[in-house]
């Protein structure tokens, strides 16, 4: 497996793959690699004969209050997974590679952004937009690999791809969890035991609301009191949102006739911010 820290490096590798008639997966992370990393990897292992991952802290989509200081890091362990996954290379640049000191130019999205995650953390879609095109750009992927973990990012890439006619498919990957439910996150690391326990509030509600939707309950309004009734029965979370969103567009609905995303994001104390969802679509 190849490790390249430069976007010269990238670019010479992916084009010898291009002329030998290889395709590439992409799939972009910040590292401190999980097992719902490890499941876009597979996929692309699966569907692409070349998978580059990035490994970049992207300092542009956290705001100046958060976690990007403390966001837990172990490039070796990262590598030992990649390369257990089958991964071709691993791209790994330092901030200043990614950013120039003249950089000025990026990608900025209306609508798609405005609520959800985008109300509370207002710069951080800027940049995960900016960062994934200059990624395509660099990596020139046949496909690109996210979670639907962050569903409001995947929405996002899809609709960025569509609106610049980017050549490339965006392929979404399902949650994976840990046995008990909690989402698998990087940012787990940051709870205590207590904590951690008090984060299952998180999956149990998305587990909750989703068995009303699949029972038939096309009130959005009554599957979000619900949520956050049980995620209140928590004494360490505190919720940011609750919401019903079309899964395209990520407005909010009040009836579900069509497929839905519920995503929530819950602050368990003041340690950890972690988001969950389901998709749901109705049956015809
Ligand atoms: P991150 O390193 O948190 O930026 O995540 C990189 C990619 O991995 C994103 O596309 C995430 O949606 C995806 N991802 C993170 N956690 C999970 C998970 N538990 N299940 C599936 N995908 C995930």
């Amino acid at each position: 497996m190849k490790i390249a820290y430069t976007v010269k490096e990238v670019r010479e590798q992916v084009k010898a793959w291009k002329k030998e008639g290889l395709t590439v997966g992409l799939v972009p992370t910040m590292g401190y690699l999980h097992e719902g990393h490890a499941s876009l990897m597979k996929k692309g292992v699966e569907q692409c004969d070349k998978v580059v991952v990035s490994v970049f802290l992207n300092p542009m989509q956290f705001g100046p209050t958060e976690d990007l200081a403390s966001y837990p890091r172990d490039f070796e362990a990262d590598c030992k997974l990649c390369e257990e996954m089958g991964v071709a290379m691993v791209f790994h640049p330092e901030p200043e590679e990614m950013y120039s000191p003249n950089f000025c130019s990026y990608v900025d999205m209306s609508v798609l952004t405005e609520d959800l995650c985008g109300k509370s953390r207002p710069v951080h879609f800027r940049g995960v937009c900016t960062v994934c095109n200059k990624l395509f750009n660099i990596a020139q992927p046949d496909k690109a690999f996210f979670g639907e973990k962050d569903a409001q990012q995947l929405a996002i890439i899809k609709r960025m791809v569509e609106d610049l006619n980017m050549d490339l498919e965006i392929v979404g990957c399902p949650i994976i969890r840990e046995e008990d439910g909690l989402a698998k996150s990087s940012r787990n690391t940051y709870l205590n035991e207590s904590e951690r326990q008090a984060a299952l509030i998180l999956s149990k509600s998305i587990f909750l609301g989703k068995k009303m939707a699949e029972e038939g309950e096309t009130d959005a309004t009554k599957i979000v009191a619900a949520m956050t009734e049980l995620i209140e029965t928590e004494p360490q979370a505190h919720i940011d949102y609750v919401k019903v969103v079309d899964g395209l567009t990520m407005q909010p609905v009040d009836v579900i006739e069509g497929p839905i995303v519920t995503a929530i994001a819950v602050y368990i104390n003041k340690t950890a911010r972690l988001i969950d969802n389901f998709h749901f679509t109705p049956a015809e």
